[in-house]
């Protein structure tokens, strides 16, 4: 058969329409146009997680667990590429252990009382579609942490991604609704728009479907969320400091501070963000981490170029430096650092700009106390009441105790890195969304579940 010009044109164009809706199609599960019909679809799909078997939800994890895993290059790839913050190798960590530790359904715990006038049980129930905010700095990570403990508690979710991590986010939504298809479940058990913005975000707060909003981000979105009139869990900021005393290991701590402090080019809010010494082991303090740890000890001058750079004039960060490495931001303050350098230190007034201010880049002031008592205080001034982290590397008991008291934090680590609260490098499990504020702390499965009561009166008592 000879066909024309015109009739393999026709056909050349009728093939390229169905591979482009294709192409549109896939990699794009749970992303919509619009705000509400996202929110509608989540519903369905939530309608029918929440008649499912506790196994059947607890296969969809554990595929969403193997598919972080087969992804976690990618993932990590498209956060650093899209948001230019964090490094890929430690992206790619986070990924690995959002897989292996996120709780699953194993969090949802039952109570009980039973006794002469029966049993009563405190079941945790789905809220039903949460509406989550999610930051830049741990996009996918959140995302996926977040849908994992929200699906084991009978929900589903809708995002409202960081317009600057939308790729990235939507990727990981995607992740998420495969592996449900795959094994049976809804699609839409994770949605987002394809383009968030504050007006999206407006319609979620708003939407009369979403009885529960979950904000991880700065003091804005956390405030908006509070204001919501809705049951908020507020993940907001902090400014943890790292209070060394004579009594510890002085070494290990230089180690422990470094290595938290440049884990993800220092993007976690629990992260070390500055440095308070005891006089007598300042100086050896210093000197360990710029030895044996890859510090560069900047001067005043360095310092000075350092806070016109990466602080903007109203104050804000400049986002072009958040989670950059330590030597991209001395070369854009026009030093050439060594191969090898992981982060920049200096010696300090409490007062100063780049230590008061929650940078989220491997910059590290180290403030100098003349004993214990002061760097509490120090400490706490310096957390700015957000009683979100705080670390201490000390061998007495008593004052780790009075420092863990005096601060007040979601997350207190002792004589070791920051990430170790993260359950890396620690026990226990992760997540990226502290709930300093709000006070549900390291948030799980069962933080997105409601308490019911349910009480059979006189019988089913076995005892
Ligand atoms: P950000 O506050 O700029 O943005 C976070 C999210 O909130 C984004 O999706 C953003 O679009 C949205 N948002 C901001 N203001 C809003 C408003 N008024 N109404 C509605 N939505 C709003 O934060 P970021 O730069 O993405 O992340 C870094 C900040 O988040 C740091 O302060 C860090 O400490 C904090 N953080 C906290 C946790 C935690 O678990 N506590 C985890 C990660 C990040």
């Amino acid at each position: 058969m000879n066909l024309s010009e015109s009739q393999i044109q026709s056909i050349v164009t009728s093939v390229m329409t169905t591979i482009k809706a294709q192409e549109s199609k896939s990699g794009c599960h749970g992303v919509f146009e619009d705000m509400n019909v996202a929110i509608e679809e989540a519903k369905k799909s939530q309608k029918i997680v929440a008649r499912m078997s506790i196994d059947q939800r607890e296969k969809i994890i554990s595929r969403i667990r193997e598919k972080i895993k087969e992804n976690a290059e990618t993932l990590a790839r498209m956060g650093v590429e899209e948001t230019g913050m964090g490094n890929v190798g430690d992206k790619i960590l986070k990924h690995v252990l959002v897989a292996e530790k996120t709780p699953g359904t194993e969090d949802i715990k039952t109570l009980a009382w039973s006794g002469d006038r029966g049993l009563t049980l405190v079941e945790m129930g789905p809220f039903g579609v949460i509406g989550a905010i999610t930051p830049c700095t741990n996009p996918s990570e959140t995302v996926l942490c977040n849908t994992m403990g929200m699906l084991a508690g009978g929900n589903t979710v809708v995002f409202n991604p960081h317009p600057q991590a939308i790729k990235t986010s939507q990727f990981a939504i995607n992740i998420c609704n495969e592996a449900s298809l795959e094994c049976g479940g809804p699609d839409n058990v994770a949605v987002t728009v394809f383009k968030p913005t504050l007006d999206t975000s407006a319609i979620m707060m708003k939407h009369k479907d979403i009885p529960l909003l979950v904000a991880t981000g700065g003091p804005g979105v956390v405030t908006a969320v509070l204001s919501s009139g809705k049951r908020g869990i507020g993940a907001g900021a902090g400014n943890p400091p790292a209070l060394v005393d004579e009594t510890a290991d002085i070494r290990k701590a230089a180690a422990d501070i470094v290595n938290g402090c440049t884990f993800d080019n220092n993007l976690p809010c629990i992260a070390e963000k500055e440095v308070v010494a005891v006089d007598s082991i300042c100086d050896d303090l210093m000197k360990y981490m710029i030895e044996e740890n890859g510090c560069y000890l900047a001067s005043k001058e360095v310092q000075e170029k350092l806070i016109a750079t990466v602080i903007t004039e109203k104050g804000a960060l400049n986002r072009k430096c958040v989670g950059r490495d330590a030597k991209t931001l001395l070369k854009m303050v026009g030093v050439d650092a060594p191969e090898g350098t992981r982060c920049i230190i200096f010696e300090g007034p409490k007062e100063h700009k780049l230590i008061t201010t929650e940078l989220m880049m491997p910059i590290l002031g180290v403030v100098r106390v003349k004993d214990f008592e002061e760097g509490v205080a120090t400490a706490v001034w310096l957390e700015h009441g957000n009683r979100h982290s705080a670390h201490i590397h000390s061998k007495n008991v008593d004052r780790i105790t009075e420092y863990a008291r005096a601060l007040d934090t979601a997350i207190l680590v002792k004589n070791g890195p920051s990430y170790a609260a993260l359950g890396f490098g620690g026990e226990g499990f992760p997540t990226f969304t502290i709930a300093s504020r709000t006070g549900e702390g390291l948030t799980s499965a069962a933080t997105f579940t409601k308490r019911r009561r349910c009480t059979m009166s006189d019988s089913l008592c076995i005892r």
